[in-house]
């Protein structure tokens, strides 16, 4: 059956170092990232877009194509005179990565001031897809009118997916970041945390403590992600393990978790079982951090 998954974020340009000082240029961000996955596999009658704000500049035209080109409809991306994307530097020495932002004013902070937009947009979807970075770089009024639209989707019984990608330097506060990360959740219909980052800030001592503290909140279903580790997937009263796929040598886990996602949301779409797509989840996953970069095209990916 046909249908419209939306992913709501901030998707960035973004800088890797080449040879000579030269710099290769990439769009990417976790739920954009989430969107293009979802879109290598769905099938032709899905629709998948994303809902941003960017600027009127020619990087903001570059970002916008670049989108297009991987069939990621731009609808719903707002055009803010005066600014322009975010921007990240990949610095890589002696193999191992670090990373420089400028987001600080960024267009896509904008991208809830418009509730009526939002409420559009998220109307004609049926999976909804938002993030802990999503809620981070918004201004406290737009994160309360986003959410209030994300609740009134799930009051809806559409389907509204969270993982909290909890980066706490876009965070000024971390007992704010652990609030609002938390009011997140409760707006969701499913939650797809990743393990190391619940227990390092939210302080769970075990996976049983992350299952229970989402699941107090009223959270449906949880996919909670553990690296190689695999993921624990909770769907109502059933609760199962999916190992992860065995990788000898690990290249970039950059967008392992969003990878899974997009993956895992395309099959649970179709039909799967949540195993079912958790499996094939951890295939995709694997196959992304054996190459560079955030969006790794389709034919390096798992096969059908
Ligand atoms: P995030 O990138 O969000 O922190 P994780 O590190 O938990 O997420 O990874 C997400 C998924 O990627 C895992 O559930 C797993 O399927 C896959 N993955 C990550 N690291 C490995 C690894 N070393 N070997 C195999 N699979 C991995």
């Amino acid at each position: 059956m046909a249908g419209r998954l939306l992913a709501i974020g901030e998707c960035m340009v973004e800088l890797m170092q080449a040879d000579g000082g030269l710099m290769r240029k990439s769009f990417a961000g976790d739920t954009f990232n989430t969107a293009y996955y979802a879109r290598q596999f769905l099938p032709a009658d899905w629709s998948v877009d994303y809902l941003s704000a960017v600027g009127t500049d020619m990087i903001s035209d570059e970002m916008l194509a670049f989108m297009q080109s991987h069939d990621v409809g731009i609808d719903h991306v707002a055009r803010i005179e005066g600014r322009s994307p975010g921007l990240y530097m990949i610095h890589l020495k002696d193999g191992e990565r670090s990373f420089s932002y400028w987001r600080s004013v960024s267009a896509a902070k904008l991208l809830a001031r418009d509730g009526d937009r939002l409420r559009s947009a998220i109307e004609a979807s049926d999976i909804v897809v938002f993030s802990g970075i999503t809620l981070a770089i918004l201004p406290a009024e737009d994160i309360e009118t986003l959410l209030a639209e994300l609740r009134r989707a799930r009051a809806a019984g559409k389907r509204v997916v969270f993982d909290p990608n909890i980066r706490p330097r876009l965070w000024d506060d971390a007992e704010y970041m652990r609030a609002t990360i938390t009011e997140g959740a409760r707006a969701a219909t499913l939650v797809m945390p990743s393990l190391d980052d619940e227990t390092t800030h939210f302080g769970d001592a075990s996976l049983e403590e992350t299952i229970a503290r989402y699941r107090a909140l009223g959270v449906e279903d949880l996919v909670v992600k553990d690296g190689s580790e695999g993921a624990t997937l909770v769907f109502g009263d059933k609760r199962s393990h999916v190992p992860s796929a065995k990788v000898e040598t690990v290249i970039d886990t950059t967008s392992a978790g969003d990878s899974f996602n997009g993956a895992f949301l395309a099959r649970l779409a179709t039909g799967a079982s949540p195993e079912e797509a958790a499996r094939f989840a951890a295939d995709v996953a694997a196959a992304v951090i054996q190459h560079h970069g955030a969006l790794v095209a389709r034919d390096k990916l798992a096969k059908e």
